[in-house]
């Protein structure tokens, strides 16, 4: 027997579900059925692909069994199984690097940091929120030896060799006291409902059932009523996805996105489509309705899983979708790509992108209907993802027009933010140019910018962008049809010939000034220069967006330094 600590950040994670996170407690057998099905997915792709697996026997099930004597409440998988390395590596540690970031959210308001759990591969700990002790019991797919893990979720773990029958995981979970409710089979049976029905693998468990007197025909009793135990299944345990859309209640959609995503916040709003024609392919595609908050992470957890007939491939492959689609959630399938696509076949696969190409315009579709029909839940989806959605501005060149029309803008003119849409109808139809300034920088200070002084005087709209992200993409984006975006210090009014002799007069009024202005700052400016633009403010600051030293200051902004 070798007893183990758990890396720092398991135990805090551990601490956590044990002491800190009381309510929704029923999630952990969500959580633990989501492992199981997961080592059954992996175990099918092997079995179907690997030559080495030839001779391992596929046949998936999950049984629930719960011993009220014993207080033990038991969840077994025929799936992959875990040999001693990976119950050191998968149950010890975390893996994930975004688990940090996930500690470092937690609020102390249990309902929100209950959702969180899962999101950062830390479900398997969220038995010890009803355990006070775990046994686990595997053997991995192809092996001969079995081992024997075991945790009060004190810090330590044990490993030791044991015997299971075949390949697969069993998990024994020694209830608390308070806990014994989830030794009920109707409790199981509702949570299972709730969160897992739409698994992929059927679920079983004993259940009891009435059986009611028989009676002779004059109504005498010949057998007395009684409970007879049955093994059932309790899951529908039919890919939700394949299922036709008429055929799917709005709860079964809402289920299926808590049992993918971890969630019990409800998706924001779901997309659900069939393709059939030259490649055949569904997908189903929920957006949250709140952002994880890895969203910004480079190391940020995929949302998408790909299955190929029905067959889990992968659910941590970022080419799937674009990165600026991160948001998203759900599930791809298709019949016409190779069982055996490795990652790299997977990212240069002419399929692949004709499927992604695709979704990618869905959903750019879908959002626009949104944003037209329903305004509200469109400003909770843009408040939550329109920066991620924005990135598409330029990595996305193909369809920027399209992304362009899905944003939402501060203007100098509005108190809130405007459909872009809404924004051009005020646009000077012969200039047709829009004007932008962005800054990093609170939005008022932005907006009395002395930059925007004669827009202002004139009465002309201008965007006001003062996210971090805008000032890199900005420069970028030039044009929109048949519009030009024309940064504010670019724009030119009031140009005729008889302003411009005015103008020019009168700039060599203050010669003497601009001389003495350049002696004295010296190098910390490139020039002084003399503007007609100001109404209220006397100077202001110029920047030389072609200089480098410009693009390379706004770069190291942008990298934090
Ligand atoms: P995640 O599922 O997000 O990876 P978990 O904490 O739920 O995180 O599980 C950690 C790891 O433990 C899994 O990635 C998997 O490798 C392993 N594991 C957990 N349960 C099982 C199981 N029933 N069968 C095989 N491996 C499992
Ligand atoms: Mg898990």
């Amino acid at each position: 027997m070798a007893k183990h600590q758990f890396q720092t950040e398991a135990n805090q994670i551990l601490n956590l579900m044990i002491h800190s996170l009381y309510s929704n407690k029923e999630i952990f057998i969500r959580e633990l059925v989501s492992n199981a099905s997961d080592a059954l997915d992996k175990l099918n792709m092997l079995v179907l692909t690997d030559d080495a697996y030839k001779g391992v026997e596929f046949s998936p099930r999950i049984d629930i069994v719960a011993d009220k004597d014993a207080k033990t409440l038991t969840i077994k998988d025929s799936g992959i199984g875990m040999n001693e390395q990976d119950l050191m590596n998968n149950l010890g540690t975390i893996a994930k690097s975004g688990t940090k970031a996930f500690l470092e959210q937690m609020t102390g308001d249990q309902k929100k940091d209950s959702n969180l759990i899962g999101q950062f591969g830390v479900g398997f700990y969220a038995c010890f929120m009803v355990a006070h002790s775990v046994e686990v019991i595997t053997k991995k797919a192809g092996e001969e030896q079995a081992y024997l893990w075991t945790s009060k979720g004190d810090g330590e773990f044990e490993i030791e060799k044991a015997t299971r029958d075949s390949h697969g995981t069993t998990i024994i979970m020694h209830l608390n006291d308070d806990d014994a409710e989830f030794l009920d089979s109707y409790r199981i049976e509702n949570i299972i409902k709730k969160y897992s029905n739409h698994i992929p693998f059927a679920i079983f468990m004993d259940k009891e059932k009435y059986i009611p007197a028989k009676k002779d025909d004059d109504g005498n009793e010949i057998e007395p009523s009684k409970n007879e135990i049955e093994n059932v299944q309790i899951n529908r345990a039919n890919a939700l996805w394949t299922i036709s859309k008429s055929e799917i209640k709005d709860e079964e959609y809402k289920d299926f996105y808590s049992s993918i995503a971890h969630s019990s916040e409800e998706p924001l709003t779901w997309m659900h489509n069939k393709a059939e024609g030259a490649i055949e392919y569904t997908t189903l595609f929920y957006i949250p309705s709140k952002a994880p908050m890895d969203i910004y992470r480079v190391d940020y957890q995929t949302g998408i899983k790909l299955y190929i007939n029905r067959v889990f491939i992968t659910d941590d492959e970022k080419e799937l979708m674009p990165t600026y689609m991160r948001f998203l959630r759900g599930v791809i399938d298709s019949k016409d790509l190779p069982l055996n696509v490795s990652r790299e076949i997977l990212q240069s696969n002419a399929v692949m992108a004709k499927i992604r190409n695709a979704s990618v315009k869905k959903v750019l579709s879908e959002l626009a209907k949104m944003a037209k029909n329903e305004k509200d839940k469109y400003e909770n989806f843009f408040k939550e993802f329109g920066n991620v959605l924005k990135e598409g501005l330029y990595s996305d060149y193909g369809n920027r027009e399209k992304i362009l029309e899905l944003m939402k803008f501060n203007t100098l003119k509005s108190d809130e933010t405007v459909m872009f849409e809404d924004f051009l109808k005020n646009v000077d139809e012969e200039k047709k140019e829009i004007y932008y300034i962005t800054g990093k920088t609170s939005l008022s200070m932005l907006k009395n910018s002395p930059a925007l002084e004669r827009f202002k005087s004139r009465g002309i709209d201008v965007l006001v962008l003062n996210e971090e992200i805008d000032t890199i993409i900005f420069p970028m984006i030039t044009e929109y049809k048949e519009y030009k975006f024309v940064h504010v210090s670019d724009a030119k009014f009031g140009e005729n010939e008889d302003e411009k002799k005015a103008e020019q007069e009168s700039a060599k009024e203050f010669e003497g000034l601009v001389k003495e202005l350049k002696d004295s700052l010296g190098d910390s400016v490139k020039s002084v220069e003399v503007t007609f633009d100001l109404v209220e403010s006397p100077v202001k600051l110029k920047e030389d967006k072609e200089d480098p030293a410009y693009m390379m200051a706004q770069m190291m902004k942008q990298m934090g330094q």
